[in-house]
């Protein structure tokens, strides 16, 4: 049997689709070519914005459409299965399974189901509702992978829709987290990211049985039973295990896990400890993703982020005085209700000031449910748009005086892929994220690893390069 995945979202909703992916090809199935020509679709659906939600209903009408013409399940996943579970099988009574945040154990019956031909509707419930970690998010074939570490958040960003679909913090045990990292490196992966709503939330009690030797290694040698590891404990215990997996790896002339990336992590909570761990750990990226979302603290006030600019700006010296070498990305949210033109101003001056080597940038809508949604002075569409564009169009000049700074240097790049647009040219990225692409002289065989390229020039956001060893 086949089946097909539509995710939507963030890369949560990602590493969750690929592994009920893994529990699927583990029963025997396969990935279908098309979603047309599949015997399961699985919609993993997102909330954070309505533009999400707004295509995922589109595309949950056109299969619940197609079940009339032909044999087909179909799943809805997500966070807007948890949000509006009841309203989609309204809707959408054809819907084979709406499977909500906290029902991940209901996967394995609901394939059974579908398998035996047998009804649905009788697949097995769990028997507690928990946020259930898969075992491995891996996906056959690639050099890149997500390990989800913690989920949920507390922050109640007034904005933000994330707390009430995803719920409270909860932190993935640490020994699972190392195990993954040995799957991983025993399929080659080169890249990982680890992923939480906020990963500085991250915590674990050490358990008097724990048999992890990595323990020793923390500064403070192994803690007693009892003591709470934090986000920087894990850095430094992650970089052990990928350290010893790369000697084996090395042994066996073998690549492994070479950059570790880690997102998102909420300014409030990065503290001087990770800074600390990071800088004593190069196999983390010295790309460091800090959400700034506004530069106005009025802004920063309604919508909770509980920082001020100034503390930000300092946060930003401390992370760049710690860590030689390190780059920051950011998320800038415009139009947030009551925005003023001096408000912009505010954050197109920190935008200056900082020079975010990158930033995912949008503008703000409200989400039913929040605190922010019924908030007055909403910003008028146009007005929204004009503002993100200038906001847009500052960042891109920053980026591209970043990028230009590093033409005729060498840097690592993880080569990724052919090019689909010419067979001939290979494309990879930098430690910092940037695009890089290789022409006809380098060979396919260096497609998932890490050369030492030269950053011959630069079009647009992509680099030329050449490699030199
Ligand atoms: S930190 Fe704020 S923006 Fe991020 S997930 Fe939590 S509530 Fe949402």
């Amino acid at each position: 049997m086949t089946f097909f995945f539509e995710t939507y979202g963030c890369q949560m909703n990602q590493a969750e689709s690929s592994s009920v992916e893994r529990l699927l090809v583990e029963r025997g199935w396969a990935e279908a070519p098309t979603a047309d020509e599949s015997d399961l679709v699985v919609i993993n659906t997102c909330s954070v914005r309505a533009t999400a939600e707004t295509r995922a209903l589109s595309r949950i009408s056109h299969f619940h459409a197609q079940k009339k013409r032909r044999k087909l399940a179909v799943v809805v996943m997500g966070c807007m299965a948890e949000r509006i579970r009841d309203g989609l099988e309204a809707r959408f009574p054809r819907l084979d399974r709406v499977v909500g945040m906290f029902e991940r154990g209901t996967f394995e019956g609901i394939f059974r189901a579908i398998e035996e031909g047998a009804d649905l509707g009788h697949a097995e419930e769990p028997a507690s509702g928990g946020y259930l970690f898969a075992a491995s998010s891996y996906r056959e074939g690639t050099f890149q992978s997500y390990v989800p570490i913690m989920n949920g958040c507390d922050n109640f960003c007034s904005y933000c829709i994330v707390p009430y679909v995803r719920g409270r913090e909860v932190s993935r045990p640490l020994a699972d987290i190392l195990d993954e990292f040995d799957v991983l490196a025993e399929n080659g992966v080169r890249e990982v990211t680890l992923l939480g709503q906020n990963v500085n939330s991250w915590r674990y009690v050490v358990r008097p049985g724990d048999a992890i030797p990595e323990l020793d290694a923390l500064p403070g040698g192994r803690p007693v039973a009892g003591s709470t590891l934090s986000f920087p404990d894990l850095v430094t215990l992650i970089a052990r295990r990928v350290a010893t997996a790369r000697r084996i790896a090395t042994a066996q002339r073998l690549a492994t896990v070479g950059w570790i990336r880690f997102m998102s992590s909420h300014p409030k909570d990065l503290s001087d400890a990770l800074i600390a761990a990071l800088a004593r750990e190069p196999v983390f990226c010295r790309l460091v993703h800090l959400p700034v979302q506004h530069g106005s603290n009025r802004i920063l006030e309604g919508m909770n982020r509980r920082y001020t600019r100034e503390d930000y700006l300092s946060l930003v010296s401390r992370v760049r005085s710690g860590i030689s070498g390190v780059a920051l990305s950011t998320d800038i949210l415009v139009g947030f209700p009551g925005e003023t033109e001096e408000d912009l101003e505010e954050t197109l001056s920190l935008m200056r000031e900082v020079g975010f080597h990158s930033a995912y940038m949008y503008h703000y809508n409200p989400r039913e449910g929040t605190k922010a949604a019924s908030l007055p002075n909403r910003i008028a569409d146009e007005v929204k748009k004009e503002r993100l564009a200038r906001v847009i169009k500052l960042q891109h000049s920053i980026t591209a005086s970043r990028m230009r700074a590093r033409v005729g240097s060498v840097a690592t790049v993880l080569v990724e892929s052919v090019s689909r647009n010419d067979p001939d040219e290979l494309l990879g990225h930098t430690e910092l994220g940037e695009m890089v692409v290789f022409g006809r002289e380098v060979d396919r065989s260096a497609v998932g690893n890490f050369v030492e390229a030269e950053l011959v020039s630069l079009r647009g956001r992509t680099f030329r390069a050449r490699i030199v060893g």
